[in-house]
């Protein structure tokens, strides 16, 4: 550029020199030295200029585009991608002419990218914002339907210990008798029908006894129901007082107690029924709760078996051949027991020694 801009300085200087020359060269109003002497001059001014001024107007033309670009850089800088610098239409020849051009072109482009990206990152950065929002919204949400499960939960929790302490009353209940407070016949039996369901020979005795009150009716009749029930209540006191924590005392009928004695042979469950009997000898029962209250004393019948728990015997044949064996005792004057042998299919009163 500078060799160019050089030669067309060169041709604008010279070329009045030469047409000066020709106009003076023909005219008789210069001499030839005169002539030669601005010449000279003229050629050695135009020479200089001819080598300089392109020089330094090259330089004063980059240094401006320089400034431009530095300038441009500074907004670049500052986030400013408004103004680009002044660049003529591209061509690949201006271009490769050009290099300041070809620069001044890359940065224009590197600026339009720069703002493009900056707008992408903006963009991008707006977005993970309105995700962050959102997920701390949902966040919360969650955090809101976590305590509202905790509380769900924690009610559930407590609504089933009531439910399962319901149940277990409600079991306890089912299985109890509402007024002596031992085992009912519901309770008794399926003890009875687990011990025998096995149906294995266990190869240890179980007994089982049958105790009835004697007249009781005769009891309620004369002194009235609840004087009846205070006896019953006190007679299954007197029952569990004689048995073992492993054996079942139950009421299973009005007046009608069951004792179950697993692991008992005969002589233990008849040692049983003679305790009982015994305390009931010397028993004076309240009925009523006045001071001093009027009191009876009463005598049970009761009848005994025992069995070893064979397979082929289940639990109606002992409670059968133990009624059969109170029933004995009933008809044989009441106040006694009686024994039914499984073995012998026999029933015989147990003999006081
Ligand atoms: P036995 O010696 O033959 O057994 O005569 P008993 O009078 O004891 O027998 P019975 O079967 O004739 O009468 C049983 C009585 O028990 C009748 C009923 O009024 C009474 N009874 C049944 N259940 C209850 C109860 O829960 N409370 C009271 N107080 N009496 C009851
Ligand atoms: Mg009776
Ligand atoms: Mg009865």
């Amino acid at each position: 550029m500078v060799s160019r801009l050089r030669l067309m300085f060169l041709l604008a200087v010279l070329m009045p020199q030469a047409v000066m020359f020709f106009v003076t060269h023909g005219s008789a109003m210069a001499t030839n030295r005169q002539f030669s002497e601005v010449q000279a001059c003229t050629l050695a001014v135009a020479l200089l200029l001819g080598l300089f001024l392109p020089g330094i107007a090259a330089e004063w033309a980059v240094g401006k585009r320089l400034h431009r670009m530095r300038r441009m850089c500074s907004r670049v800088k500052r986030g400013d991608y408004q103004e680009l610098l002044p660049v003529p239409n591209e061509s690949s020849e201006g271009d490769s002419l050009d290099p300041l051009l070809a620069l001044m072109r890359d940065m224009n482009w590197m600026a339009r990218h720069i703002q493009i990206r900056e707008q992408d990152i903006t963009r991008m950065i707006d977005d993970l914002r309105q995700s962050r929002e959102a997920v701390r919204a949902q966040n919360q949400f969650l955090t809101n339907v976590n305590e509202e499960l905790l509380a769900a939960q924690m009610e559930l929790q407590e609504r089933t210990t009531e439910l399962e302490t319901a149940c277990r009353q409600m079991e306890t209940m089912a299985m109890t008798d509402s007024l002596t407070s031992i085992a009912n016949r519901r309770c008794f039996f399926e003890h009875l029908e687990r011990h025998f369901a096995a149906r294995i020979c266990r190869c240890k005795p179980i007994s089982l006894m049958i105790l009835d009150i004697d007249r009781f009716k005769t009891i309620n009749d004369t002194y009235g129901h609840q004087a009846g029930d205070r006896i019953l209540m006190r007679l299954a006191e007197i029952i569990r007082e004689s048995s073992r924590d492993k054996d079942l005392p139950a009421r299973v009928g009005g007046e009608e107690y069951a004792l179950l004695l697993p692991d008992t042979d005969s002589q233990g469950a008849i040692a049983v029924a003679r305790r009982i009997q015994s305390k009931l000898a010397v028993s004076r029962f309240a009925l009523d709760s006045r001071e001093p209250a009027t009191v009876v004393s009463i005598t049970v019948s009761i009848g005994v078996c025992t069995m070893v728990t064979l397979p082929c015997w289940d639990r109606d044949k002992l409670y059968s051949y133990a009624d059969q064996a109170l029933y004995y005792s009933k008809n044989n004057g009441r106040n006694s027991i009686s024994f039914y042998n499984p073995d012998t299919e026999s029933i015989a009163e147990v003999r006081l020694n």
